[in-house]
């Protein structure tokens, strides 16, 4: 798959949403063109997510950005425009999501994000985008799909046979229970909000809860808290001797745990996540097994998307298209 590089542009600068400090709101500027440094490629960016972290970021941004303004941005996908010194595997043309928030330090935070015509990666963090996967899809999958599936699949290891339980079926909860229940698990879900049992039902669980300590003594093999709304203690009553909790969500920014509650029982974090996950949950996108709720928008709309998701006024995800 092959795109035209985007055109009228003024020559040698482009478009990016910064911030640039004082909290103040993101700003669209007039920016030098991207240029790929040894180990880099340029890519032009055709899908960029919006996400709560871009929130978070510019609130931390004036402590802790090595420098700003910061382009923001860091569900991003794109075609190649520009190889630099030494990138092997790698050519003009093909089509790629970036691993912009896995080992190395996240997109928009300490690098320039994808809320621009161009943007700087790391060749080690490019996932292949297979052939007919829509590119706002893989702009997704590179932060919630990632993160989602790692969870699950590598830090907690669900695989056939176990009994699992999710905590919260949201963004993340919804790619992370069907990874397990593809992988062959009995997946178990606790979601507060019972308008959407039908989807978790529909996506093949053995058993919806409301409350997640409806799960104490049931011997669970693993449990991943997406929500992570004080949760964690359930999650580890949930699980049996030797079993693991897994924390991802962030709901609280405290959970208290009662001292007894751990013994014999394994306790995880879980961030971030691999170009090796990208890419599995790229095959789970293009074949449907997952099927997220989005809603597109334009470049010149992520300013006032921003806003929107801040404010708590989107369902699903936001997701900008651009550049063709
Ligand atoms: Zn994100």
């Amino acid at each position: 798959m092959r795109f035209r590089r985007a055109a009228k542009k003024k020559e040698h600068q482009m478009k990016a949403w910064q911030y640039e400090g004082d909290r103040k709101p993101i700003a669209l500027n007039e920016v030098p063109e991207a240029t790929a440094g040894p180990g880099e490629v340029v890519i032009d960016v055709k899908a960029a997510g919006l996400c709560h972290s871009d929130i978070m970021y510019m609130e931390l941004g004036d402590a802790v950005m090595p420098f700003l303004p910061m382009t923001q941005g860091h569900e991003n996908a794109g075609v190649i425009s520009a190889i630099g010194e030494g990138v092997t595997g790698w050519s003009v043309g093909d089509v790629v999501g970036v691993c912009s928030s896995g080992e190395r330090p996240p997109a928009g935070m300490f690098t320039h994000g994808g809320f621009a015509d161009q943007l700087v990666a790391n060749a080690a963090d490019l996932a292949r985008v297979p052939e007919g996967l829509d590119l706002a899809l893989a702009a997704l999958a590179t932060d919630a799909g990632m993160t989602s599936h790692h969870a699950i699949m590598k830090t907690g290891g669900a695989t056939a046979g176990m009994k699992v339980g999710v905590i919260g079926y949201g963004g993340l909860g919804q790619i992370g229970t069907r990874a397990a229940v593809l992988a062959g698990a009995e997946v178990h879900v606790a979601e507060v909000k019972e308008d959407v049992w039908p989807l978790a039902l529909a996506a093949g669980v053995a058993g919806v809860v409301k409350d997640a300590d409806e799960w104490a003594g049931q011997n669970f093999d693993l449990v991943v808290d997406y929500a992570g709304f004080d949760t964690t203690a359930k999650a580890l009553a949930a699980v049996r001797r030797g079993g693991t909790a897994v924390q991802v969500g962030l709901g609280k920014p405290t959970f208290t745990v009662p001292t007894n509650a751990i013994l014999g029982k394994n306790l995880l974090g879980s961030l971030g996540g691999s170009v090796a996950d990208i890419e599995e949950v790229f095959a789970l996108l293009l074949s449907k097994e997952i099927e997220p709720v989005y809603t597109e928008i334009g470049f010149d709309e992520i300013g006032e998307g921003l806003e929107r998701l801040k404010n708590n006024q989107v369902t699903g995800r936001l997701v900008a298209r651009f550049g063709d």
